[in-house]
C-alpha cells in the first residue's frame, strides 16, 4: 500500500487502481498500480475526469494553468481507459509495491 493518494496525495489511500499498461507521459514513465483514496476513487469509478480534477485542485487550492489541466485530463483519461481493476485494500500490510519505483508526483516536476 502507498503512502498518499497518487491523485490528490490524501494520506492513507485505500484503493489501487490497476491499469492494464503502463503509461508514459515523457519524461515519466509511471507504474501500472495508481494509490487512491476514498474520495478519488469515487471519480475514477464514475470516469469523471474534470470532477477528479476540481476535486485535487479544490483539496490543495492550487492555481493551474488550463494547459496543465489538459495534460491533467489526457494522463487521467489514459488511465480511465485502461483499468483492469478497482480493488480496496486490505488493512493487513501489503508489501506487493515495495520496490516499485515511485514516480508519480502529480504536481511534480516530472510531469
Ligand atoms: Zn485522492
Amino acid at each position: 500500500m502507498k503512502d498518499v493518494c497518487d491523485f490528490c496525495s490524501s494520506t492513507m489511500p485505500m484503493w489501487t487502481v490497476l491499469c492494464s499498461e503502463r503509461i508514459l507521459a515523457f519524461p515519466v514513465l509511471y507504474s501500472k498500480d495508481w494509490a487512491a483514496c476514498n474520495k478519488c476513487v469515487e471519480y475514477i469509478k464514475a470516469k469523471d475526469v474534470n470532477g477528479l480534477i476540481d476535486h485535487i485542485i479544490l483539496k490543495d487550492n492550487i492555481p493551474i494553468s488550463s494547459g496543465f489541466r489538459e495534460k491533467l485530463q489526457w494522463l487521467y483519461g489514459r488511465i480511465f481507459s485502461m483499468i483492469e481493476s478497482i480493488k480496496e485494500d486490505s488493512l493487513s500490510t501489503s508489501l506487493s509495491s515495495q520496490g516499485e519505483t515511485r514516480t508519480l508526483a502529480p504536481f511534480g516536476n516530472g510531469f
